[in-house]
């Protein structure tokens, strides 16, 4: 392995499995075109589409044009970048369940291969380890090769492990990178840059200076027609084991020694180790489950879950939960978690509030003094903000009048000149250099899964169903209790 963590020559071969499907057009075939048109990917670089759909190269070339003129804004594509980009693709339809169509694939993957390929496994989880095994079988899965997975990987514990046994029985862990796309965000990464490359916070970032932890991850959007999926898996499953989860690692970890993918995935995975286990007994006062009924987002009005899918459902839309971090650095503080759908504003972000000073000399003025605050967002922009107590300017005769106001770093005005990068394409680069610091290893996704079943089982023995929160508001009142009850309030 090299000293950049990548484990061999870059890819000169891209294959997605699913190259027709609804990720491969809105996100990775614009972001493959990112790095062209940025002189990222070598000359020789090809990506071979498949996928079950009937197509050849040419129509194949046709739609891929057509999604980088909906999703690529114009001032970042231009016509003969298209058509040198375009050139670099080619297609084969296969059905990986058909041996005869996926020989035929295995023959054009032969035929393109010059070098290392990466494969990239997006469509469901299911044909994962069929698709693993053809490539087998057809020794297109030795040295020089890599695979990519999305999620979800699986829907439990045991599930994870059955797709996971499944695939590295024929790539060896060294090789599979599970993809989390948060860990390619820009902000995401910033979180380590705060944390690790500035010697300001780190001296603070444990439980003697930071009394409470909250990070939300709020949508405003329903199921968006994605309500089949949806419905067997509710919020816990489809943002929390795999989003929430990365983030409260990059919070809560140790610094690791190198930003190397074993020392930093190391880190993580003591993180997720160190989740105490919500036990049955402390389900009804640490957790919440809700589902949205009909109310307004943004001033309009949106139905209800439950007439979104067409049919009754238990499924949770929103999960909260107050989890403790057991280790020395983190004893005794809450993280407050939470994640819906029909919040009252997009927004992920990570909220760190400081203890209150020790004494407060302003107390005899009646001037409230309001703990510091850290607030990381992510989306709907990249912002970071330090919230301190300011004198309020004048002659205050009767003594001073204090404030709070935020110290804030607005990161797309300070890297104005930079192109905002889809997640896909820092992946994409990653994985076709084979480093593999921004993916999920096996034993962070089946730990997560783990601390997960946990809160589910609970929730299933104790009977619990999502209680009812309208559309366009931050999740039942119940989730207000789980804070309050300790004396902390969620940012709103
Ligand atoms: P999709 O249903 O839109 O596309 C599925 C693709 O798989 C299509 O290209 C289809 O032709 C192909 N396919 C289906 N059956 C096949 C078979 N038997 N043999 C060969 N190919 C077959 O799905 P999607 O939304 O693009 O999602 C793909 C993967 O990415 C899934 O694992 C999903 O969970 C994951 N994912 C999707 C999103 C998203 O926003 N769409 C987000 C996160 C993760």
């Amino acid at each position: 392995m090299s000293a950049s963590g990548s484990v061999s020559r870059p890819a000169s071969l891209l294959v997605i499995f699913g190259a027709t499907g609804d990720l491969a057009g809105r996100m990775l075939l614009p972001s493959l075109y990112g790095l062209h048109r940025d002189g990222l990917l070598a000359t020789d670089f090809r990506c071979l589409g498949t996928a079950r759909s009937d197509l050849d190269t040419g129509a194949f070339r046709d739609q891929v044009r057509q999604h980088l003129e909906k999703r690529v804004p114009v001032a970042d594509r231009d016509t003969d970048s298209v058509a040198r980009f375009l050139d670099r693709l080619e297609y084969q339809a296969a059905d990986v369940a058909d041996s005869q169509s996926a020989t035929a694939l295995t023959e054009r993957i032969k035929a393109l291969r010059t070098g290392d390929v990466l494969y990239h496994l997006s469509t469901a989880p299911r044909f994962y380890a069929p698709i693993c095994a053809v490539l087998g079988a057809a020794r297109l899965a030795g040295a020089g090769t890599r695979v990519m997975l999305e999620k979800p990987i699986g829907h439990d514990l045991a599930s994870a492990v059955a797709i996971n046994d499944g695939v590295t029985a024929t790539f060896d862990e060294s090789r599979v990178f599970r993809v989390d796309h948060y860990l390619g965000k820009e902000g995401v990464q910033n979180l380590l840059a705060l944390r690790f490359g500035n010697a300001l916070f780190e001296p603070l970032w444990n439980a003697r200076h930071i009394e409470q932890v909250q990070i939300t991850v709020a949508e405003t959007i329903g199921v968006e027609g994605r309500g089949d999926y949806y419905d067997h898996s509710g919020a816990s499953r489809d943002m929390l084991q795999n989003h929430l989860l990365q983030l409260v690692c990059l919070t809560a970890m140790e610094p690791p020694s190198q930003f190397d993918p074993s020392a930093v995935r190391n880190e993580k995975l003591k993180v997720l180790r160190s989740l105490r286990p919500i036990e049955v007994a402390d389900i009804p006062n640490n957790s919440v489950a809700g589902q949205y009924t009909a109310g307004a987002v943004d001033g309009v009005a949106v139905p209800g879950y439950r007439d979104e899918l067409g049919r009754a459902s238990n499924t949770e839309t929103y999960i909260a939960l107050r989890a403790h971090v057991d280790n020395w650095r983190w004893s005794g503080v809450p993280f407050y978690l939470r994640t819906g759908k029909r919040m009252a504003r997009r927004a992920t972000e990570i909220y760190l509030q400081f203890r209150a000073v020790p004494h407060s000399i302003f107390a005899n003025s009646g001037a409230a003094v309001e703990p510091n605050a850290l607030i990381i967002s992510l989306q709907p922009e990249e912002r970071i903000e330090l919230r301190l107590m300011h004198k309020t300017p004048g002659l205050d005769r009767n003594g001073l009048k204090l404030a709070q106001v935020a110290l804030d770093l607005e990161t797309s005005d300070a890297f104005k000149q930079a192109r905002r990068r889809l997640a896909y394409e820092r992946l994409y680069l990653d994985a076709i250099e084979g480093n593999g610091t921004l993916f999920v290893r096996r034993d962070e996704t089946e730990t997560a899964w783990q601390w997960i079943d946990g809160i589910l089982d609970g929730w299933q023995k104790l009977g619990i169903s999502p209680k009812s929160y309208p559309a366009g508001t931050f999740g039942p009142s119940s989730a207000v209790a789980l804070t309050e009850r300790h004396g902390h309030s969620w940012r709103e």
